[in-house]
Parts: C-alpha cells; structure tokens; sequence
C-alpha cells in the first residue's frame, strides 16, 4: 500500500508532548515511508534532501570541520566539484584524485562516484575503504540494484534521486544513506536545522518509483548493453564509454551537437535516469573536462529498436 500523501506541517501533541511527527521540517509520515524503503534497499539508515546537492551540502556541514580535506574523484558529478569550490571559503578543501586508483593518503574524506558522470568510471572501492578517512560514494547511476557500497566498505551513500531512485523526470531530491547511526543522528539534526528537507509530494513520488526500481534498471541495463554494442560498431563514433550496467552511455563524435538536435525519440534534454531517454553533449557545461564531441545518452524504456533506430538516424546527419 501507498502511505497516504499527508501534506500536514503540522500533528498535535500527544497529551501535551510531541510525538514523532510535530513539525514536517523534522520529520513527516510519506518522508520517513520513503526514507525506510530506501534504507532497505541499501542496507543502512537513509535521509532525503531537498536535491542531490542538497544532500552533498549536508554532509559536508554535517560531518567535516574547517581546515579539513575531500578527495574527490577527478571525473565526479562536475556540479560536486562546483560545490566544493564554493565551500573553500568554509575552510573545506578539496583535491582531485583518479577513482581508479587509492585516494591520496593525507584526506579526511574520500568521495568517489560509482560510475562517474558522464566519463563512466568505476571506483577501486577496495582502495576507498581501506583509506582510513571517511568515504562517501555517490552511487547515483549505479543504484542499489547493481550497487550496495555499504557493504564494501563505504561510510556514506548518497543519491541524487531526482536521478533512477525517482526515475520519471518529475520529482527534485536527494538522499545519503548511512552505515553509522550517529552519522545519521548528525545529518537528522543539521537537516532539521538548515531546512534542507523534502517535500511530502516528491517523497511520494520516491516512494512509489521505488517499487519499479528493479524492473526499471534491468530493462534499462539490457537496452544500453545492446546499444553500447550497436555504437561500438558504428562508422562516426569514436570511443564508447559504459560499465556493463545501468542505463547511463557516453560516447563521442565529430559533431555532437548536430546528433543530439536530431533525434526526434530521444529528448535533447540534460539529466538522466528517467523512463524517457535523454541525451545532451557535456562540453556546454563542463568544458574542456570532457571531450568536445562527447554525449551523453541516458537510457529510458523505450524500446531497443526504436532507440537505435533514432540515433542512426541522427548520426547519419553528420
Ligand atoms: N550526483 C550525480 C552523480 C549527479 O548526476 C547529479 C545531478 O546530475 C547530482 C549528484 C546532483 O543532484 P541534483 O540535481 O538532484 O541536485
């Protein structure tokens, strides 16, 4: 059963005292269905955040302190990179690593992400979780259908949900998953605190896309297999970039943004993780951190043919 969308900020006392729910920036009844079913999922204590990088944002005030050090994986979420930059005046510093590799030994936090966006890296998660700081693994594209990094080690999962966990295109938010309750305690407190919380509609909506999480991701893992496969083969392409699973491709050509403006199936549109593809080049935004010619494709649930049928279409434009 779908918990009832409450959209009350408010529940009176119980005879005089608060009882769970007293105040929705705290907590509220759809929120914490939602919080349960993903700590389910990933094996540990899971709170929402108003986005992704509200989520980030959190951590970092929640668990670091002035004057200490991120590594963060050289070809993470570039937004992550951004944010970092903006919290150098905090006193937080970053330093950019290869996830490939072990973390440079001097960090407090370790920060990988599993795959990268949109480079497609995997992390060496064995090295991560031998490095003595605390590591966070964001493992928005991997999910939990493919991926459970608290069980490999990792303190800390966080998730843009707006991403797979959603997975419609229609709901901003963010969640991190911890292995540690008193990490948990720590968030719960400085989110109550600073406000960065959900709403109850996108925690329904998490809530309900949960349930077709695993069908999602595994039709999405089949569709993107045969097509990396079909692009690999592929006259105008010249590097293909994916994991072996998941919904999320890279690939590059001569001249990308005449491909993704010629798709007519595929929505020329940023974002990933939804049940319609969309595909966009990075260079718009991250510059000369990506290849000029990369795209990148995030596998919906169309079908197969009808995908691969769209971009041939749009790669024989060049
Ligand atoms: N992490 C990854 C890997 C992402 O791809 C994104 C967004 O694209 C984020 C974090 C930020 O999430 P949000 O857009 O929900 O703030």
């Amino acid at each position: 059963m779908e918990p009832p969308l409450d959209r009350a900020t408010i529940w009176p006392y119980l005879d005089g005292e608060p009882g769970p729910f007293h105040y929705a920036r705290n907590a509220h009844p759809v929120g914490v269905a939602a919080e349960r079913a993903l700590g389910e999922l990933e094996g540990g204590e899971a709170l929402l955040f108003s986005s992704g990088m509200g989520a980030a944002t959190a951590l970092v005030l929640a668990l670091l302190e002035p004057g200490q050090t991120i590594a963060l994986a050289e070809d993470a979420y570039y937004g992550t990179g951004v944010l970092f930059s903006d919290l150098r005046r905090w006193g937080i510093e970053h330093v950019l690593f290869d996830q490939t590799g072990p973390p440079p030994p001097g960090a407090d936090v370790v920060w990988v992400e599993a795959p990268s966006n949109p480079l497609l890296t995997m992390p060496d998660l064995a090295a991560a979780a031998a490095h003595p700081g605390l590591v966070v693994c964001d493992a928005t594209a991997a999910t939990p259908v493919h991926l459970r990094p608290l069980e490999l080690g990792c303190d800390l999962v966080l998730h843009s949900a707006t991403k797979y966990l959603a997975g419609h295109h229609d709901v901003l938010l963010g969640a991190i998953v911890a292995k540690r309750p008193e990490h948990a305690a720590r968030l719960l407190e400085l989110r109550s605190r600073t406000g960065i919380v959900a709403a109850p509609d996108a925690a329904w909506l998490l809530n309900r896309g949960l349930k077709t999480l695993a069908v999602r991701i595994t039709r999405q893992t089949e569709t993107a297999t045969a097509i990396a496969e079909r692009l690999r083969g592929h006259p105008k392409v010249h590097t293909v970039r994916y994991p072996g699973f998941g919904g999320l491709l890279s690939f590059d050509v001569t001249a990308a943004r005449r491909v993704e403006t010629s798709t007519r199936l595929i929505l020329n549109a940023t974002s990933l993780g939804g049940v319609s593809s969309t595909m966009e080049t990075r260079h718009r935004w991250e510059g000369d951190r990506v290849p000029e010619g990369l795209l990148r494709l995030s596998v919906g649930l169309e079908p197969e043919d009808e995908l691969w049928a769209d971009l041939e279409q749009a790669l024989e434009r060049t």
